[in-house]
């Protein structure tokens, strides 16, 4: 059932995860200074849910009961319209600045639900898992790779075979895992997801590596070990971002983890490790609300740049409004990868309504590529005033008079100027800005990968033929031996 943030806050107190930061146990991450900011802001999202102005797009009803719209299974376009709306109120209240919102991944859980005989023997467990996951209305992260140490090297051939995550033992009760993932955002879930991303190659000893589970993140042997925070601190006027979005990364142990049979997804099958994601429409779902997210953060900057330029008066300038128009392209490129996905989607076969692929590739591929420049854009435009950047206190202290004559801009005051300039700050420059970039370079994937993936899957054929049509070429005789081309 929907819960309130009051519900996952007390969760979080009672069940916190085994999270470490600067070698301290974080024993209550809701009032730890690095943590609560992403913690009451993910309270903040649960209380939407019961907002009268958000309940109906944010959450649907069945069976008398209102659950999250994010796990509501797609069974028409319409019910893709419905979650994609979803989507965007979550990612509208924080500018499309939290990549791990529950959204994120409830979207994959519902996929996973919806293709559950995909997963063969284990498919009864992925049903139960994600009716607990609705019912709770629990929030949850993932961890995808292993630990970068040699990447021209296979998993067994590392130094310790169990350095990539794999089974160790087994027994009729549930598994023993072992070894590390390289990464989960938001230690602060309730629960973890363990699914491999990467290709899984065939291999003597190589299928201990083929799992996937699902476990608390408060469970015996997990280890969260946070990076350096970035959480400037408590004022949200000087660390307008930082302050609430700071969702943490963190390098995943499993020292030893039991995982008991029934939160077991994926046994040893590497072809059903390598093919789960797109085989159940999870890849789709995921990336749908990946697009509408990055289309609240594109309007987002559009808002920024524009307000920046205002500002300064800098919009009377030819090459200024030319930058702005580049972030309207990008916004309106993201607002039809968007639209097509719904409107071109398709049932898979366990009909389940799938997003359209292309539209989808296209916006997961562009993406990673124009966030750097939309970043660029926002330096050009600002360029001092990103750094000219006194804090809250300035204003109240007796030099704040000075700050109120030489901090004015064209259009708004001092102060209001300073605080729109800091949110560009944490938006681009910050620790907090600079982590964006590397994240939306990378958290669906490696680009380069990406790229290879998209050039072996996107079938050309029809415009290869277009081009022989075009060039007066016989028609070819064997269909076969084009396919392949
Ligand atoms: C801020 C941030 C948050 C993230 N959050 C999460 C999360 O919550 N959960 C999660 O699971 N993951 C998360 N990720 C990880 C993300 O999935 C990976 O960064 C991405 O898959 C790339 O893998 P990698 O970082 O291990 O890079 P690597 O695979 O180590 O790549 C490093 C470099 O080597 C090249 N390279 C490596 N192998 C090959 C190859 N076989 N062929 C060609 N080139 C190669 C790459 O192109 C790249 O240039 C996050 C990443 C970031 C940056």
């Amino acid at each position: 059932m929907a819960r309130s943030g009051k519900e996952y806050l007390e969760a979080l107190r009672k069940n916190p995860p085994n999270l470490w930061y600067k070698g301290q146990r974080v024993e209550d991450p809701t009032s730890h200074p690095v943590f609560k900011g992403i913690a009451h802001a993910l309270a903040r999202l649960y209380d939407l849910q019961h907002d009268p102005r958000y309940r109906e797009v944010l959450t649907y009803e069945a069976g008398g009961r209102r659950y999250p719209t994010s796990l509501m299974p797609a069974r028409s376009k319409e019910d893709l319209a419905r979650r994609g709306a979803a989507y965007k109120v979550w990612a509208d209240a924080h500018l499309g600045m939290m990549g791990r919102s529950p959204d994120y991944l409830n979207a994959v859980l519902m996929a996973f639900e919806q293709s559950a005989e995909f997963f063969g023997e284990y498919a009864e467990n992925v049903r139960r898992y994600v009716q607990y996951v609705r019912e709770n209305d629990l929030c949850t992260t993932h961890c995808l790779t292993n630990p970068q140490v040699n990447r021209a090297k296979s998993n067994l051939e590392q130094a310790d075979p169990y350095i990539p995550l794999g089974v160790f033992s087994e027994s009729a009760d549930g598994i023993v895992v072992r070894g590390a993932r390289m990464l989960s955002t938001l230690p602060t879930a309730d629960e973890l997801l363990v699914f491999p991303s990467t290709l899984l190659k065939e291999g003597p000893g190589a299928d201990r590596y083929a799992v996937a589970f699902a476990i608390p993140t408060n469970t015996p042997g997990l280890h969260f070990i946070s990076r350096e925070g970035l959480r400037g601190g408590d004022s949200s006027f000087d660390y307008p971002l930082s302050s609430q979005l700071e969702e943490m990364d963190c390098l995943t142990v499993f020292d030893d983890v039991f995982v008991p049979r029934e939160r077991i997804f994926i046994l040893k099958d590497l072809q059903r490790c390598n093919t789960a994601y797109a085989e159940t429409g999870a890849l789709m779902h995921m990336a749908h609300q990946v697009v509408v997210l990055k289309t609240a953060k594109t309007e987002a900057f559009l808002g920024l740049v524009s307000l920046m330029a205002e500002a300064i008066g800098a919009d009377v300038f030819p090459h200024v409004q030319e930058k702005i128009a580049e972030v309207i392209v990008y916004l309106e490129a993201m607002k039809g990868f968007w639209a097509r996905a719904e409107r071109d989607a398709k049932p898979n076969r366990y009909g389940l309504y799938c997003p359209d692929r292309g539209a989808i590739d296209g916006a997961r591929n562009l993406y990673p590529r124009l966030y750097p420049r939309i970043n660029e854009i926002v330096q050009q435009i600002g360029a001092s005033g990103l750094i000219t950047l006194p804090s809250e206190a300035d204003f109240e202290a007796p030099i704040g008079r000075h700050l109120e004559k030489f901090l004015q801009s064209a259009s708004l005051p001092a102060r209001e100027r300073v605080q729109l300039f800091r949110l560009a700050w944490d938006m681009t420059l910050s620790g907090f800005g600079a982590r964006q970039v590397l994240y939306e370079r990378f958290f669906f994937g490696d680009p380069v990968r990406m790229y290879q993936t998209l050039f072996s899957v996107y079938d050309k054929e029809p415009y290869k033929e277009r081009i022989r049509e075009f060039l007066g070429w016989k028609k070819q005789a064997q269909p076969e031996a084009i396919a392949s081309g």
